[in-house]
C-alpha cells in the first residue's frame, strides 16, 4: 500500500483493470491505479509520494504505444489526465506550454484555432504530449522534435528540471527519456515554439492528414506501429511481402489493411498480441534477414 495525503488517498484504486486506460483495449491489472485529473500538483504529490515510499510507480498517458502484460504492473500506475495549455508570447519564441496530460490531437487543434502551426502532423496521433515528449512521436514528415524547446520533468530525488533538445538527445521514436531505465521521472509540460500562420491553412494541412490516415491505417482497437521502420524500408512493407496481412494469433489480428498495425479483432491478450510480434519477427527475419525492431513498449510483469 501506499499511503497518500487527503484528498487523494480515497482515489487509490488497487487492483484495477489498465484495459481502458490503452489504445488496444487489453492488459492486465495495477497493484495500484491512480489516475490524476485536476492539477500538476495533485499529479507531482502521488508521484512523489510513491517514490518516497519506495514503491514503483509507472506514468502513462494515453496507453497508445504500451503493450500491458495480462500479468498487470507492479506497483503504482498513475493515469496522467491533466490538460492545460498556456498560450503566451515568452522569449527564445516560446508560445505554448501543454501540461504532459493534454491529448496530443487536442493541442493540435487548439493550436490551429490560434494560428499557430507546427503540430498539423499530430492531428490524429492518439496520445498525449507526455508520451510523445518521450518517444518523439511523429508523422508526416515531422515529430515533437521539430517544434519542441523544452521539456519540464520532476525527477526522483532531482527535483523539477529544465531538458533542452540537445539534453533530450532525439532520435527516431527514441530519446534520453525512453531509455531510462529507472522511469523516475514525470514529463510535467512541454514548450513548443510554433509558426503563425493562416488557421484555415493550418486546417487545410490538418485534414489532409487526418484523411491519408483514415485511407491506410485501420479503425478500432490497435497500438499503431508495432515495429519501427528499418532504415531505407518499411515494416509494413516486409510484412506485407512475407503474406502476413490478415494473419492471426488467438484474438490479435495482423491488419488486411496495414501490416504494422495489430488490431485486437477479437477479445486479444496482451500475450496474442506478443506470440503475433514474435512470429512476425521470426518469419520477417527469415524472409529477408531483417530484424524489426519494437516502436510499442512492453510494460508490467513480463517474467515467464
Ligand atoms: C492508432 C494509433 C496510431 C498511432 N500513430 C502514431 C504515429 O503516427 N506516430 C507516432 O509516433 N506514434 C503513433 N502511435 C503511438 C502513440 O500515439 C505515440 O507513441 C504516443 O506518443 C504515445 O503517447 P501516450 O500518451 O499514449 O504514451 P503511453 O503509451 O501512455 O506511454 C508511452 C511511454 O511514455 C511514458 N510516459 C507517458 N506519459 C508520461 C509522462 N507524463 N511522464 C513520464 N513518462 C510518461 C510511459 O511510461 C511509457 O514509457 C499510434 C498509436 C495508435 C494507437
Amino acid at each position: 500500500m501506499i499511503r497518500l495525503p487527503e484528498p487523494y488517498a480515497g482515489r487509490l484504486q488497487p487492483n484495477a483493470s489498465l484495459a481502458r486506460y490503452t489504445a488496444a483495449r487489453l492488459g492486465g491489472t495495477a497493484d495500484l491505479l491512480y489516475v490524476a485529473k485536476e492539477s500538476t500538483d495533485e499529479l507531482a504529490t502521488v508521484v512523489m509520494s510513491a517514490w518516497d515510499q519506495g514503491v514503483p510507480v509507472r506514468v502513462l498517458g494515453g496507453g497508445a504505444n504500451v503493450l500491458i502484460s495480462d500479468k498487470g504492473v507492479r506497483g503504482l500506475v498513475v493515469i496522467n489526465d491533466v490538460s492545460e495549455v498556456t498560450f503566451g508570447d515568452w522569449h527564445d519564441g516560446r508560445n505554448v506550454s501543454a501540461t504532459g496530460g493534454m491529448g496530443l490531437t487536442v493541442l493540435a487543434r487548439k493550436c490551429q484555432t490560434r494560428g499557430l502551426a507546427g503540430l498539423e502532423w499530430a492531428a490524429s496521433v492518439p496520445g498525449t504530449v507526455g508520451g510523445s515528449v518521450v518517444n518523439n512521436a511523429g508523422a508526416h514528415g515531422s515529430d515533437i522534435r521539430a517544434n519542441l524547446c523544452e521539456a519540464v520533468i520532476l525527477e526522483a530525488g532531482r527535483g523539477i528540471q529544465i531538458l533542452t533538445l540537445e539534453e533530450l538527445t532525439y532520435g527516431y521514436r527514441t530519446s534520453a527519456l525512453k531509455a531510462r531505465v529507472d522511469k523516475r521521472f514525470l514529463v510535467l509540460l512541454a514548450q513548443f515554439a510554433l509558426k503563425p500562420d493562416d488557421p484555415a491553412a493550418i486546417l487545410a494541412r490538418m485534414e489532409h492528414n487526418v484523411a491519408y490516415r483514415k485511407q491506410t491505417q485501420p479503425p478500432g482497437a490497435s497500438l499503431g506501429s508495432i515495429f519501427k521502420n528499418p532504415p531505407g524500408d518499411f515494416a509494413g512493407r516486409l510484412i506485407e511481402a512475407a503474406g502476413l496481412k490478415g494473419h492471426r494469433m488467438g484474438g490479435a489480428q495482423v491488419s488486411p489493411l496495414h501490416g504494422n498495425f495489430f488490431i485486437n479483432r477479437d477479445n486479444a491478450t496482451a500475450a496474442d498480441y506478443y506470440a503475433l510480434i514474435r512470429y512476425v519477427q521470426e518469419t520477417v527475419h527469415k524472409q529477408t534477414g531483417v530484424n524489426l525492431d519494437m516502436e510499442v513498449e512492453l510494460v508490467g510483469d513480463w517474467q515467464n
